[in-house]
């Protein structure tokens, strides 16, 4: 058993301790029952929220109110331990209208998606699986814990997680759990975008992501994501590229908005609607404008020298996923970066100061013209950036746009 499931079980004897119940469940049994690597370890306990704070030293509040609390072992590795609770009725097809503590596993159980993610193991191993998880797994399908349209109906976010599953496992949706979404599809559209987002990058970067994106066309369930109806054929395609090579969100996203094949406004409405963070939203665009340089004119020492030796990379890898570039040309862009005569302005063996100094006391607008002018003179080998021949430099460049001088 490996390091992060043994502080688990530290976890989990400290609650029997105190006279709860607990249990490994969700993803890291479902993971480990497959013998493939795990995520995060998620616990469930009969303890509520309080008692949970009140026994271990660091917690953090992720949402006491849903019963969950993040345990901070003393390496700082966290583990979510959330309180046994069946979900109240559901109006908006996304949030329980309450949240009820209850005192047996098998109820919490129940409330899961699906019957891969319902499965419990205790500390010694022993699995408990009410749903015949386990047997699902074997036969690689997804499958509804209940029936499936109650399910979506509940929480529509499940389906899109069915096809993210899907993709991430290349298992096959079960015949219901596969019809309940095509008739349940539109109800997407009620699920904030942030937990759509969430979804849509774990399908992406999923090993089956060209099965994935199969059931998100047939399903229908595109066409309920942020503009991608009508887009049927460049998603089908997008199935072939490898995206799990790709290290960035930003990379990610980059590779579907040019695979989508958008215009300017719809790249810009597109990435508005999936509301990513700023950050990620900025990256993107920088990623689209030096992609659409290179293609033009390939690597230049003006672009890695803009764009910088981090961002130039992560363009190298979207080519190379997107098939427009090979891998070997990594190669050139480091040796492009690595012989660039300056890195940023501040480089320059000549400021401000000396070229007034040149001419004679004169400040103004000319001197940052003039230094934007020698940057580039320096990006393109016109000049050295060593004092005496950017001395020259500056007395050739007065002279021709300062006729007085
Ligand atoms: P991953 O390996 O990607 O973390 P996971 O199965 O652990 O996969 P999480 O999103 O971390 O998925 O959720 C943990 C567990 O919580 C799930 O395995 C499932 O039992 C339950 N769960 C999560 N989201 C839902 C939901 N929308 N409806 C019902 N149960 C859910
Ligand atoms: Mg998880």
């Amino acid at each position: 058993m490996n390091r992060a499931f043994q502080q688990g079980i530290e976890i989990i004897e400290r609650l029997e301790e105190n006279g709860h119940e607990a249990y490994f469940v969700g993803g890291s049994v479902r993971d480990t029952l497959m013998d493939r690597a795990i995520g995060d370890i998620d616990i469930a306990t009969s303890a509520t929220p309080k008692e949970i704070q009140a026994i271990f030293p660091k917690t953090v509040d992720v949402g006491a109110e849903h019963g969950t609390i993040i345990v901070l072992t003393s390496d700082e590795e966290s583990y979510e331990v959330t309180t046994f609770r069946t979900d109240g009725n559901y109006t908006d097809n996304r949030h329980p209208d309450e949240v009820i503590f209850v005192k047996s596993l098998e109820e919490d159980l129940k409330r899961r998606d699906f019957t891969m993610n319902a499965i419990a193991m205790s500390k010694f191993g022993k699995i408990l699986d009410p749903f015949e998880g386990e047997k699902d797994i074997n036969r690689k399908v997804i499958r509804t814990v209940g029936k499936a349209i109650d399910r979506f109906r509940e929480d529509a976010l499940r389906m899109l997680r069915a096809v993210r599953f899907a993709s991430q496992l290349s298992f096959s949706l079960e015949a219901a759990t596969f019809l309940g979404i095509q008739e349940d599809k539109a109800l997407l559209e009620n699920v904030s975008i942030e937990r759509k987002t969430i979804e849509m990058e774990k399908l992406l970067l999923g090993r089956g992501v060209k099965f994935g994106i199969e059931l998100l066309v047939t399903t229908g369930l595109h066409a309920f994501l942020p503009q991608l109806d009508g887009k049927e054929k460049e998603l089908l395609e997008l199935g072939d590229l490898q995206l799990q090579h790709l290290k960035n969100r930003s990379a990610v996203w980059t590779v579907l908005v040019h695979s989508l094949k958008f215009n300017a406004q719809e790249v810009d409405d597109f990435i508005t609607s999936w509301k990513l963070p700023k950050k990620i939203n900025k990256s993107v665009m920088e990623n689209l404008l030096l992609m659409e340089k290179v293609q033009q004119v390939g690597w230049q020492r003006d672009s890695v020298y803009r764009a910088g030796l981090k961002r130039s990379l992560e363009v190298h890898e979207v080519m190379v996923v997107l098939g427009l570039e090979e891998e070997s040309s990594k190669k050139n862009i480091e040796t492009l970066y690595e012989n660039l005569p300056i890195y940023s302005l501040k480089d320059i063996v000549f400021d401000g100061h000396d070229l007034m100094e040149l001419a004679g006391g004169k400040r103004g607008k000319w001197i940052s013209e003039i230094l934007s002018d020698m940057e580039i003179a320096l990006l393109h080998g016109e000049t050295e950036n060593e004092r005496v021949a950017l001395k020259e430099w500056v007395y050739n460049w007065l002279q021709k746009y300062d006729p007085n001088y």
